[in-house]
């Protein structure tokens, strides 16, 4: 070793921000400071980590190379900064206490999946922790969903009720140990317990089980029982997947008929017995994330159909707790996984709540006493064209927020009326909320006011403009103007331009672009119902340059329930009466009275609003064929019709990989006419041909997959041929944006893509952010901060 001159040596100060907190950095930096003989101290901050270093020169800046380049799995750094002076003279590296400050907040890292340290020892009969479901560590474990307040110490959290054993302090003040700091740290001694009771509340300890509540579970949901299951976010309602009759159960007490169900296994092998997995999607199920990522079901498959009736997607995640591993491993079975609550109430989080909630749906509850403080549901994800994207966003994503490539204001988006989540930004950040629910009862709007009230805790943030939609009836609008009435300056965004703008920010871009906002429906800026929109926007502005001719959706809200009802509409409109044969499949679906009435309502423009939606138009396609004339969840229509195109395309026997689908689907090219006019400077999609190229092959008996692969070809080059006849009149813009709930339909997402990508478009999809309604708060609070 060299001896050391006072020249050599070099001292630094750094400071690091991102999330760094809660995940293992601190006993990081101790272990990198001893290792390279470094002296001086660390500790965590309201705002950052800070760090004193001082030692040999050479190694202080090894040093601050490796603080980056070897921080652990789950931090995330967003910035160093560091400035050298002069040695101060250290005799030690310690780990000081933390300092909250005033004004200050850090980002907070969302839950994260069990890890493979401590799944082993959940696993060891030997260990001390075998089989105690509250395993964690700084590595894995809750975080987010047990935060009241910052900085993220144990007494601001719901585990401040568990004194740690000696054990477990010992490991929680080891800055050596993987469970230093580990805020839940806890072991069977000293940590939360599981019970099981009935769905009166009363305890149960079956006694073949011994007195294990976990083991006593498994047994009953292989006996057929639905239990309710405590997790990280709330309820879960469980049940075996492969049994139809509980199945069917589960949906006749939730009152869901037909919208599918998650299911999870133990392992990713089990996947990939029920569903064709590909590399992307295997990474995605093991990723500390471990969303339920939507696969390609097999045919083979034991899992009930009644799951996903209907579907060729099943959606399906690996055990993200302790609990679950355990569970799962015993049951040996798949387990249907869903929400735990009533149709569209947000889902139950305490254990009385679940039992007065829930208690008409579970025969039995799997509870614990380690409370949850922030309600969160399970995120949902695709893999498409090699890349992942969130279709909702919510458990171990939210609230890590998106970086904005601007200084952003103290903004509030309230979101729309489904899928409702909020967004707010400060400084680069936009903290987009968990998804919250429909916007349709008061549990729901409670649960969006106590999580805004949260993030701007958690944040700091004390939004001075509120961005909302246009439509006056959503709850997030009303809840917007209220806070308007209070002196805070209001907002109103398009929602088509906000969707863009989501799709935007996401790219971390802010130049204008050729906005393909497909969706079922949004409050138009000239009071018609949007939702086929091609804009020319940016971030500030946006200009409507075409969309789908207007069309009357016979009986407004009833039409979207039931979409025969907009078919016959259509048919009325663009062929007119003589157009509907008796022998078409939709006709069945109404009798002559229903179309008595569907036709003056289209003829004296009562309850008959006009819309350009693309919704709206795969729901007209889905009934004409028979597929599906009156749906049960929104987008069911649409699904089933982009499944009937999936089935035709599948060569049989069924391939042994998701790649040979998705190719056997890209080699279909038909598609049907249409027409595109111009007035008044707005390109306008005529439907006329469409539909009645549609009807005539119905006619010829070609068959509905069939039929529909052609219409998702049409709809493809639609996009294609519009952003070619703008762009030509813009030739500033070449960049073409996707957004709105209609490009969850994979078919098309990819048919578009590959289209407009060969005729030299720059395309930009959603990435982090859901491209349905869920990512519209981020779309208009950043639109707000151009506004002003
Ligand atoms: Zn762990
Ligand atoms: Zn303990």
């Amino acid at each position: 070793m060299s001896k050391v001159t006072r020249q050599s040596l070099k001292s630094a100060s750094i400071s690091v921000r991102g999330i760094v907190q809660g995940v293992g950095f601190r006993p990081f930096v101790y272990g990198l400071a001893v290792k390279h003989n470094l002296k001086g101290w660390v500790y965590n901050t309201s705002e950052d980590v800070r760090i004193e270093v001082e030692g040999e020169a050479e190694a202080v800046e090894q040093f601050e190379l490796e603080l980056e380049a070897k921080a652990p799995p789950l931090a995330h750094i967003e910035s160093v900064t560091i400035e050298h002076h002069p040695p101060l003279g250290y005799k030690n590296f310690e780990i000081r206490q933390s300092q909250a400050q005033e004004g200050k907040y850090q980002l907070i890292s969302p839950d994260v999946a069990t890890c493979q340290a401590c799944l082993g020892e959940l696993l060891n009969p030997e260990d001390r922790r075998y089989r105690y479901p509250f395993t964690n560590c700084t590595n894995c474990g809750p975080r987010f969903t047990i935060i009241e307040d910052m900085p993220y110490d144990r007494p601001k959290t719901t585990m401040r009720s568990f004194q740690m054993c000696p054990q477990c302090q010992k490991e929680y003040d080891n800055p050596l140990d993987r469970r230093f700091h580990a805020q839940p740290n806890a072991c069977p001694k000293c940590g939360p317990r599981v019970e099981l009771v009935d769905n009166q509340g009363n305890l149960v300890t079956p006694i073949e089980s011994g007195s294990n509540p976990i083991a006593a579970a498994s047994q009953l949901l292989k006996e057929g029982k639905i239990v309710a299951i405590k997790g990280l976010g709330g309820f879960l309602l469980a049940c075996d997947a492969t049994d139809d009759t509980v199945v069917k159960t589960l949906r006749q007490r939730k009152k869901r008929s037909s919208k599918p169900f998650a299911i999870m296994v133990a392992t990713v092998d089990e996947a990939k017995r029920h569903c064709y997995v590909s590399p992307e999607e295997e990474n995605l199920f093991t990723s500390p994330q471990s969303p339920i990522v939507l696969v390609r079901w097999r045919e083979d498959s034991s899992v009930s159909r009644e799951v996903a009736p209907n579907l060729r997607f099943l959606g399906v995640m690996l055990p993200y707790t302790p609990l679950h591993h355990i569970l799962l491993r015993d049951t040996g079975l798949p387990l249907v996984m869903t929400s735990g609550n009533l149709s569209e109430e947000p889902i139950a989080r305490d254990n009385d709540e679940a039992l007065r909630r829930l208690s008409g749906i579970a025969d039995y509850f799997l509870i614990h006493n380690r409370d949850i403080y922030s309600r969160y549901d399970d995120s949902i994800a695709i893999v498409e064209r090699g890349t992942s994207q969130l279709i909702r966003r919510a458990r171990s994503y939210a609230p890590y927020p998106i970086r904005l490539s601007f200084e952003a204001k103290q903004v509030i988006g309230c979101g729309a009326e489904e899928k409702n989540t909020f967004c707010l930004t400060k400084d680069n950040y936009a903290f987009l909320s968990q998804h919250i629910g429909d916007m349709e009862n008061m549990e729901t709007l409670e649960h969006f006011d106590s999580t805004i009230s949260l993030y701007k805790r958690l944040f700091h943030i004390e939004p001075e403009i509120i961005a909302h939609d246009l439509h006056p009836d959503y709850l997030a609008t009303k809840y917007a103007r209220e806070l308007g009435e209070s002196g805070m300056k209001l907002i109103p965004v398009q929602h088509h331009h906000a969707h863009i703008a989501s799709c935007l920010a996401d790219n971390g871009l802010e130049s204008a672009v050729i906005g393909v906002a497909f969706d079922g429906t949004g409050m138009g800026a000239d009071g018609n119902i949007w939702g086929g929109e091609f804009l020319v926007a940016d971030c500030r502005n946006f200009r409507r340059a075409g969309h789908l001719e207007y069309l009357p959706l016979p009986g407004g809200a009833a039409a979207i329930k039931r979409p025969y009802r907009t078919a016959i509409g259509y048919i009325l409109t663009l062929l007119g009466e003589n157009a509907l044969d008796h022998d078409l499949p939709v006709m069945r679906e109404a009798d002559d009275m229903e179309i008595e009435v569907i036709k003056r309502q289209i003829e004296r423009k009562i309850n008959s609003p006009l819309t350009s939606s693309v919704g709206r138009l795969f729901d007209t396609i889905s009934a004409l064929l028979g597929i599906r004339g009156e749906i049960d969840y929104e987008g069911q229509a649409a699904v089933e019709l982009e499944m009937a195109a999936l089935s035709s395309v599948i060569a049989r026997p069924v391939p042994s990989e998701a790649r040979e689908l998705d190719e056997a689907i890209r080699s279909n090219n038909e598609s049907y006419p249409y027409h595109i006019v111009e007035d008044e400077g707005i390109r306008i999609v005529r439907l006329r041909d469409l539909l009645s190229a549609v009807i005539d092959d119905l006619h010829q008996g070609i068959s509905k997959g069939m039929i529909s692969v052609k219409f998702h070809n049409t709809v493809a080059r639609m996009i294609n041929e519009m952003c070619h006849l703008i762009a030509d009149e813009t030739p500033m813009v070449s960049g073409v944006a996707l957004s709105g709930g209609v490009f969850q339909n994979r078919l098309l997402l990819q048919k578009t893509v590959s289209l407009l990508e060969s005729s030299g478009f720059q395309v930009f999809t959603h990435r982090q952010v859901p491209c349905n309604d869920g990512g519209i708060s981020l779309g208009q609070a950043v639109i707000a901060n151009f506004a002003v």
